[in-house]
């Protein structure tokens, strides 16, 4: 099982060949990377990758102030809420908020003030949260530059973007944006918020020694390492807004990625179809209501041919049951009669068989309706 020891704080920031222990030239930033629309519930946000830092930055707002006592009738007012994460440095920090962290939040909003129009948000407020996640030494620099994108992301209108980058001394030589041991060893560091569009210092903080030509230079180095992150920023921005024009097209192309002129023909094509199906439909409608109304009509006036038809057969199809039933009780009964009268007919008449059927019929008729109008067959008898 591995042991996580801590890394010893040695003085050696350099490598025998001059350059630092990571390999980069004293004016060389650490890998940094960006990318905005992160946190999909925020308004704005923007994730940072500055060497071994990860941080989040999150917009909220300009909205409502709770509590309501901190509401400005003259302009907007700004809070930052920097926190790191309990698992992002080596040894566990306390998830409670502490004094280094409520110090940095206080140094960041003081960096973002100066860019924004916060008169233009009386009784409002703009909520910035900033997430450590990894911490890797300069996360307040790197925490400003993410809340910065965030800002831009969320629309809000700034008078310039930031980047905070810092400077520092070490072994007697002056870095450009110092790495976690670099700035525990190190002799001095000045973590810089540069505003881009003039290069003006929005935040300046200076703790160890250096001298003023050491300063220079180092505010040289801030400089170029600030412009090299503003490019990622815009590209980052860029990347935002491409990928939603990339979207849109996706969803034209669902359309029809036919040329102009024919994409017009068919959609005229199909809007004439549709105008002809409706009115065909209308047509189907008219008739069948027509129809209808026709029907209803006859039928008011005098009881449809139809009707009649089928009380008529209803009629006749009782009778029929009825006769069919009394005659089933009366043949059992007449059967004998019958059977003796057909053979004395047929031996009185033996060349014209088929008047003998008729009249075997007619007589079996006859016989029938005199059983039917006598009240029973035991009365006949
Ligand atoms: N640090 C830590 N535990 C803490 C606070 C900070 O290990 O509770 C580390 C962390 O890596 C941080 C570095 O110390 O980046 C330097 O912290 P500093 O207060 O100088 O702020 P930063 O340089 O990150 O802006």
């Amino acid at each position: 099982m591995p042991i996580l020891v801590p890394e010893p704080h040695d003085e050696i920031c350099f490598r025998e060949d001059g350059k630092r222990l990571d390999g980069r030239a004293v004016d060389e930033l650490r890998p940094f990377s960006c990318e905005v629309g992160v946190i999909k519930n925020a308004q704005g946000s923007a994730l940072v990758r500055h060497g071994g830092n990860l941080i989040y930055a999150a917009i909220y707002g300009p909205r409502e102030v709770h509590p309501r006592h901190l509401a400005r009738p003259d302009k907007g007012i700004l809070r930052v809420y920097y926190r790191m994460a309990t698992f992002s440095v080596h040894e566990r920090k306390s998830p409670a908020p502490n004094r280094r962290e409520n110090e940095i939040s206080k140094v960041i909003r003081e960096a973002l003030e100066p860019v924004l129009f916060l008169e233009a948000y009386p009784d409002s407020q703009i909520e910035i949260y900033i997430e450590v996640i990894a911490a890797d030494g300069g996360t307040r620099c790197a925490s400003t530059t993410a809340a910065s994108l965030a800002l831009a992301d969320a629309g809000i209108p700034m008078k310039s973007m930031v980047v905070g980058v810092a400077a520092g001394k070490a072994q007697g030589r002056v870095l450009l944006d110092l790495g976690d041991k670099e700035d525990k060893v190190g002799q001095a560091d000045i973590p810089c918020v540069v505003v881009m569009k003039d290069k003006s210092i929005s935040l300046l903080q200076f703790d160890g020694e250096m001298s003023l030509e050491e300063m220079k230079t180092g505010f040289e180095y801030v400089l170029k390492g600030a412009e090299i992150i503003y490019q990622k920023q815009l590209e980052a921005l860029r990347e935002k807004y491409n990928k939603i024009t990339r979207e849109a097209e996706i969803e034209d192309s669902a359309v029809g990625n036919l040329p102009q002129n024919e994409q017009k023909s068919i959609n005229e094509s199909q809007n004439a179809q549709d105008s002809l199906q409706n009115t065909s439909q209308i047509d189907e409608q008219m008739k069948v209501q027509n129809e209808k109304q026709e029907i209803n009509n006859d039928h008011k006036a005098e009881p449809s041919p139809l009707m009649e038809n089928s009380s008529a057969i209803n009629e006749s199809q009782k009778e029929v049951e009825k006769g069919e039933v009394e005659e089933k009780s009366k043949d059992e009964k007449s059967s004998e009669e019958n059977i003796i009268k057909s053979s004395e007919q047929s031996a009185n008449s033996t060349d014209d068989s088929p008047k003998q059927g008729e009249n075997q019929s007619s007589q079996e008729e006859q016989q029938l309706n005199t059983e039917n109008d006598s009240p029973s067959g035991d009365d006949q008898e």
